[in-house]
């Protein structure tokens, strides 16, 4: 008995091999797993990484685990980082340029790795700086200095500027603060000034659209008429677009000749979109979504437009863009960015 209870426990312990994982992040710029850095040198380094976001939306992390295999992995470092650089999407999902190094303590193994728009371009410094500036310091132990000296210098090759440094271009400085703030501002303004931008314009228009008007044959002024009275001078389209308030008519009467002028006013917003065939601002279009987008990948949606006037039926199946990652200076989550393997490593 006691040997079948045995042969049980062996045969489920070989079962459980753990399948091969990646730690989440808890932020996007140090997630010090191997607890290498001390909290003062820590916190030191996550502001040269945050100056580097948020002078040159960089997304530049560091990551320091105990053991690869601690996440169900063996095997060469390279694999492991281009892995979980794309599964934590760092850097911009457009410009794909966003840089890790990963430190595997117990392995005794290092990588920085870049984003793919770099391609193979950034192997060469980044194997210079692994090799002078990280890997003399971690042969001796010293981790917050290896990791330090090579975050500083990883920011002078890719910027030209030390941390700290990049008052030298005051003009970069400030269009990116005054884009930031833009872009933080950009929903209020809208909320709060479009209603003063289409003031004027409405009154305007109102005044336009009630000033006499005067009959071209005869210099008499004429009349408009009332809604429902004006129907008979307009087309079953334009009567459709009255019904559907996408468009709305005036009729100018001149009481003397009978001359008739017809005036359309499109409503400012409506959902009614042009028909491709009878041109009559009558077509409502009805969205089916069919695949979302996520912030890796575009989706697809298709849209089964009607008019209301011709009954004319068609489809279009549009793209939907990739879902833009939070804002650049969010600390939050990374971009979306992916790495096609480039970069250098160490070991030592
Ligand atoms: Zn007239
Ligand atoms: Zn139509």
């Amino acid at each position: 008995m006691k040997h079948i209870v045995l042969a049980l426990f062996i045969g489920m312990t070989s079962i459980s091999v753990q399948a091969q994982t990646y730690p989440d992040y808890t932020e996007t710029y140090v997630n010090d797993f191997a607890d290498l850095l001390p909290d003062a040198d820590e916190e030191r380094i996550r502001a040269k990484l945050k100056e580097l976001r948020e002078e040159r939306d960089i997304e530049f992390t560091v990551v320091t685990i105990g053991l690869m295999s601690d996440y169900g992995y063996v095997g060469e470092i390279e694999p492991f980082a281009t892995g979980l650089f794309n599964f934590w999407g760092v850097g911009n999902a457009e410009r794909n340029d966003g840089v890790m190094m990963l430190v595997s303590r117990f392995d005794r193994k290092m990588r920085i790795e870049v984003g793919s728009v770099y391609g193979t371009a950034k192997n060469a410094p980044m194997q210079e700086i692994v090799d002078e500036a990280i890997l003399p310091r971690f042969k001796r132990d010293n981790y917050v200095t290896g990791i330090e000296s090579g975050v500083d210098a990883v920011i002078y090759d890719l910027t030209g500027s030390f941390p700290g440094e990049y008052d030298a271009n005051l003009a970069q400085k400030v269009m990116n603060r005054g884009r930031n703030l833009l872009e933080w501002l950009g929903g209020w303004i809208f909320v709060i000034l479009a209603p003063l931008l289409t003031l004027p314009l409405q009154a305007y228009r109102r005044w336009s659209r009630n000033k006499p008007r005067i009959c071209p044959n005869d210099g008499t002024r004429m009349v408009r008429l009332d809604e429902g009275w004006d129907d008979k001078h307009l087309q079953k389209g334009q009567i459709t677009e009255e019904e559907l308030k996408s468009v709305d008519y005036d009729v100018w009467e001149c009481p003397k000749c009978d001359h008739v002028t017809v005036e359309a006013y499109k409503a400012w917003f409506s959902r009614y979109s042009a028909c491709r065939t009878c041109g009559y601002r009558t077509v409502e279009g009805e969205t089916e979504i069919l695949e979302a987008a996520t912030t890796s990948s575009t989706g697809r949606k298709r849209i089964d437009y009607h008019c209301l006037n011709c009954d004319e039926r068609w489809h279009v199946i549009k793209t939907i863009p990739r879902k833009s990652s939070s804002s650049s200076s969010s600390s939050g989550s990374f971009g979306g960015g992916s790495s096609s393997g480039g970069g250098a490593s160490g070991s030592w």
